[in-house]
């Protein structure tokens, strides 16, 4: 997952989901001990079939084992043991479990579990063992985290049975076959087949289990270290792998030098998937796997976004391929301990990788991110029991990826990045090849400080953002008091009182200093001889909690304290949280991002622009010639001056804001000029493709359709159908998605049940998440009316998702309406209802916020 993209996270985490049902855990008393699995694929036929040998360990006498097994049909199952056969009858016991009950009873001890099975591969979705057509060519692919392995196979699955698997697939002669490990060798078969036999693997959970059959290219980018790397494309596209060949090598290099040890497997693949839904890439110990779109780029197409977000995915998962695949959590309660880890670790791998880029400022976005969910009391708490497929669902969020990651930085800061290391070292050196869990992590790194290992379980044991309240008086010796609640938006009623131990860095003129407020409250003598202008009470911003100052110090400090981009950071986005709980007013919220959108470091206009963003929804239908104002206030000059066509006199800086925020202006800033310049280049686009390029395309399209008429509407669709390019076609999508014209606006929802296009591609193009109220209205209208038709296009595990897409409404009728129509659709969806929950507490807690801020807005408004 990258940072750059926020908001998106949803669709580009990293590291997948799948819903599954109840129970979620296999019964005891059988352990496996490695799996040897034969599977025929050819990818252009729809099923597959296979055999697998399990070598397991009864622990007692039994007239029946249960493993795991979706839509898989066993055709023979039979145990061997000690020279004996106890043959099974096969009992599915639901969507995901088969019991194969013995004839008699089978003894305690060691033996071989063989069976025979068919199964699908689907054409839909992206889990599992699923296959899609490019290029006119069919290929099969695999991501079976979390539970998807048991699609293609029956199996023990769980991520804490870690053990060797040997694998052949036997496929068309023609194609190639790539899995974890290398080929070991290559067998003919008759009817033009062949088998492929891989080398055995290290210890793996089968959810990291992971292999690829098609008419791949496959780029040779020669050895990092001692370790093969390739990069496996569709046909023909070779080519496009360059920029990720150039940059993988000083990924894991830095890697290596974290850990201190080698990269753990044998070669390092990196394969690229056409379409994904739900993630971005995988990190599959020896092959990884990534959305095309993330992975490659024709030379043309190596947008500055492009590289950075690569980089950025890649870092994260080969962070895992030491950081959860070498040492794995024991059960999926600790997955925020994988995710929060590679994010962490990717955005600092990043940094180092290219400095220029800034990514030390990434774990404000963490922060910022993270907050916006933790402030809702729905939210969950990092370390979270997962006893089924709903929570399992609903692990794979913002809290996991963000949170944790904000966590991490604070008690690394807190601890000192040496230290730390060396507790992450300690911590893989003795889980080698196997698992573990957050304890485990937590007591690694505090190397026996009972007091930190506290500290930090108070942050990954309960929900909730700390607020921190800071009072400076000054009668006599300045003193600074302290107090800590939870922190919520007006409206959040808490049910119980939180409490947490808070590593505080302070800062004031006269020095630093640390204090670990564990207390409801407590009181600092300061540094400073005299009252002290200002106290900055989250230094460099990397705090887990909002610090929320009496009488409008933030104002003053923000004035007077020379802040580093960090502390500006972390500031910006809490004035904007203080306005939500009533602490802010609204006025004085908007001053600052007035201000600071001026800031000529890119990172904090970007925060200041991000404020403009958050309350939009404060403003009603008949004020958007006010909202338009402020956004052409903040940022007019700017936009207008960087244009819409990248220049050659461009720093990465403009390009990146470009892409951000010209498009906005344009958008919601009403502005006339671009619009024009807009329309002009995309009517020269449709008679000359070529004449703009990738970087500018996007952009251009989507400005252009924003007041587009029906002609040029017309003119995007034929031009999607004929485009071989996915890029291309992903431009053209955002665009259609973006016709503010009401009936072109239905037109383009149309598009997503059309058989001439690919619901999956509109999807991921196509969602815009600063749509107005009316574009929002739309869509929920026809949500409504067709939840069946598009429920057919896509996977369970899409629709699940299907009421973020409304949590920007802002008002209590609209929330009724919200659920009234996805609580009795989303009870067949996993994580279904726990989106609706948070969905539905975003739309009410909006709707106090306008109540709330209006006259604050009122008085804003009438001042300019
Ligand atoms: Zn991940």
């Amino acid at each position: 997952m990258n940072r750059m993209i926020g908001f998106l996270l949803f669709w580009l985490a990293a590291c997948s989901v799948a819903a599954q049902s109840l129970p979620m855990r296999l019964p005891g008393g059988v352990t496996p001990l490695s799996y040897h699995l034969v599977l025929t694929i050819d990818p252009d036929q729809p099923s597959h079939h296979g055999e697998i040998s399990i070598a397991l360990k009864l622990q007692a006498a039994s007239r029946s084992i249960r493993l795991n097994a979706t839509d898989i049909k066993v055709s023979s199952a039979v145990l061997e043991m000690a020279g004996q056969s106890y043959p099974a009858s096969v009992k599915v016991a639901d969507n995901n479990l088969l019991d194969l009950i013995f004839a008699k009873p089978v003894p305690a001890g060691q033996g071989e579990l063989k069976m025979t099975f068919t199964g699908r591969l689907d054409d839909q979705g992206s889990q599992g063992l699923f296959r899609q057509k490019e290029g006119g060519d069919w290929y099969a692919f695999t991501q079976f985290e979390a539970t998807s392995a048991r699609r293609a196979f029956p199996v023990f699955d769980e991520p804490g049975w870690k053990v060797p698997w040997t694998l052949a697939l036997i496929i068309p002669a023609k194609l190639i076959a790539v899995a974890n490990t290398a080929v070991a060798r290559e067998v003919p078969l008759a009817n033009g087949m062949k088998r492929v036999e891989f080398l055995t693997t290290p210890p793996l959970p089968s959810y990291l289990v992971a292999f690829g059959v098609g008419p791949f290219d496959v780029f040779d980018a020669g050895k990092v270290g001692n370790t093969p790397l390739r990069f496996i494309t569709p046909r023909g596209r070779a080519s496009e792998a360059s920029y990720a060949a150039s940059m993988t090598p000083t990924i894991v290099a830095k890697l290596e030098a974290y850990f201190g040890m080698a990269y753990p497997y044998g070669k390092l693949d990196v394969m690229a998937l056409p379409i994904t839904l739900n993630f971005g890439a995988m990190e599959n110990p020896g092959l990884v796997t990534f959305a095309a779109r993330i992975l490659l780029a024709k030379p043309s197409a190596e947008t500055v976004s492009f590289k950075r977000r690569f980089v950025a995915v890649q870092a994260h998962e080969l962070a895992h391929q030491w950081f959860g695949d070498y040492v794995t959590m024991a059960w999926w309660d600790d997955l925020w301990l994988n995710e929060s880890f590679a994010s962490w670790m990717g955005d600092k791998i990043t940094a180092q990788v290219a400095p220029e880029w800034r990514f030390e400022t990434g774990t404000q976005q963490a922060r910022a991110w993270a907050m916006h969910t933790d402030r809702l009391l729905s939210a969950r708490r990092i370390h979270q029991p997962v006893n089924d497929g709903e929570s399992l669902e609903s692990a794979f969020d913002g809290i996991t990826y963000s949170k944790g990651q904000a966590v991490l930085a604070m008690f690394e800061t807190w601890l000192g990045a040496d230290k730390f290391q060396a507790g992450v070292r300690r911590y893989m050196a003795s889980h080698a090849w196997g698992n573990a869990t957050g304890d485990d992590f937590v007591a690694a790194i505090a190397g026996g400080d009972v007091r930190l290992a506290s500290a930090f379980k108070s942050f990954t044991e309960q929900a909730g953002i700390p607020r921190l309240n800071i009072t400076l008086v000054c009668q006599g010796k300045p003193l600074l008091k302290l107090s800590q609640s939870r922190f919520l938006p007006k409206g959040s009623v808490p049910m119980s009182a939180s409490l947490w131990q808070i590593p505080v860095t302070l800062r004031s003129p006269a020095g630093q200093a640390q204090v670990l407020l564990k207390e409801e409250s407590t009181t600092l003598a300061l540094p400073d001889a005299t009252c002290p202008a200002w106290v900055e009470a989250n230094v460099n911003g990397a705090g887990y909690y909002r610090p929320v100052y009496a009488g409008g110090e933030l104002i003053k400090l923000m004035a007077k304290a020379d802040l580093s981009v960090s502390e500006l950071l972390a500031h910006l986005d809490d004035a904007q949280a203080l306005t939500e709980s009533g602490d802010l007013p609204l006025a004085d919220a908007l001053a600052l991002a007035l201000h600071y959108a001026q800031h000529p470091r890119r990172e904090v206009s970007d925060a200041a622009l991000d404020i403009l963003n958050r309350i939009e929804p404060l403003f009603g239908v008949d004020q958007g010639a006010a909202y338009a104002d402020l956004w052409q206030r903040a940022f007019g000059a700017h936009a207008r001056a960087l244009g819409l066509l990248d220049q050659a006199t461009d720093s990465e800086d403009d390009r990146l804001t470009r892409a951000r925020w010209v498009e906005r202006l344009l958008d919601v800033g009403r502005d006339s000029a671009l619009r024009a310049q807009a329309k002009e280049l995309a009517q020269a686009w449709l008679r000359q493709p070529k004449s703009l390029d990738a970087a500018s395309r996007g952009l251009v399209l989507r400005s252009a359709a924003i007041d587009g008429d029906r002609a040029f509407f017309d003119a995007l669709v034929q031009a999607v159908l004929i485009s071989p390019d996915r890029a291309e076609r992903a431009d053209i999508y955002s665009a259609l998605a973006r016709f503010a014209e009401p009936e072109l606006a239905q037109a383009a929802l149309r598009l997503w049940l059309s058989p001439q296009h690919d619901i999956r591609e509109i999807m991921q193009s196509g969602r815009d998440h600063y749509r107005n109220e009316a574009a929002r209205e739309a869509q929920f209208r026809f949500v409504k009316d067709n939840f069946a038709a598009i429920s057919k296009r896509l996977p369970k595990e899409s629709m699940a998702r299907f009421p973020q897409f409304f949590a920007g409404f802002c008002s209590a009728g609209k929330a009724a309406e919200v659920e009234q129509f996805f609580t009795p659709l989303l009870a067949s969806y996993e994580g279904g209802a726990s989106h609706l929950k948070q969905s539905l507490e975003s739309i009410r807690l909006c709707a106090v916020y306008r109540a709330a801020q209006q006259a604050s807005l009122a008085d804003f408004l009438l001042a300019r």
